[in-house]
């Protein structure tokens, strides 16, 4: 699954890659259809801009309505049947959008304060802005939400 992110949705590329997505920034406008990328299935464009006209929607463009970055990611797990076990959290830089990779706790060094490092077990490293990625508040946070919201869709 890959997702393309509109300039109207900036802080919500960042709670994707967070989750796991491949996630990319473009402009778009609803002038110019071209813009769009190309319709593949499991890619998706997404974007607050209300005035797309109707004929130029696709399958693959979301119009969210949501305005909180939290809310409009559990719009998307609504609308594109997301489950939180189909994310993949710790895996993607949240900057570079790259794959993270294992980052063994003895070769932290200085990389991460020390109540960071004794409170954690594990650590990840992008390859590219060799930030350091741990299961952080953030992402308990989000993790917790959208969890809460997904169980209140299945109701047992
Ligand atoms: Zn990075």
């Amino acid at each position: 699954m890959k997702f393309y992110v509109d300039q109207t949705l900036g802080k919500l590329i960042k709670w994707l890659r967070l989750l796991g997505f491949d996630t990319v920034q473009v402009q778009l406008s609803p002038k110019d259809l071209a813009q769009l990328p190309p319709w593949k299935p499991g890619v998706y464009v997404l974007t607050k801009q209300t005035s797309w006209p109707a004929r130029r929607q696709r399958p693959d463009l979301l119009i969210l309505t949501s305005q909180d970055p939290e809310d409009q990611l559990a719009e998307i797990c609504q609308r594109l049947s997301l489950p939180p076990d189909t994310w993949q959290p710790l895996q993607r830089c949240s900057d570079c959008n790259l794959p993270l990779q294992p980052l063994p706790p003895d070769q932290l060094e200085d990389r991460v304060p020390d109540y960071i490092a004794v409170r954690h077990q594990q650590f990840f490293e992008c390859p590219q802005c060799q930030r350091v990625f741990w299961e952080g508040s953030h992402q308990r946070r989000i993790r917790r939400r959208l969890e809460e919201l997904s169980h209140r869709q299945t109701p047992r």
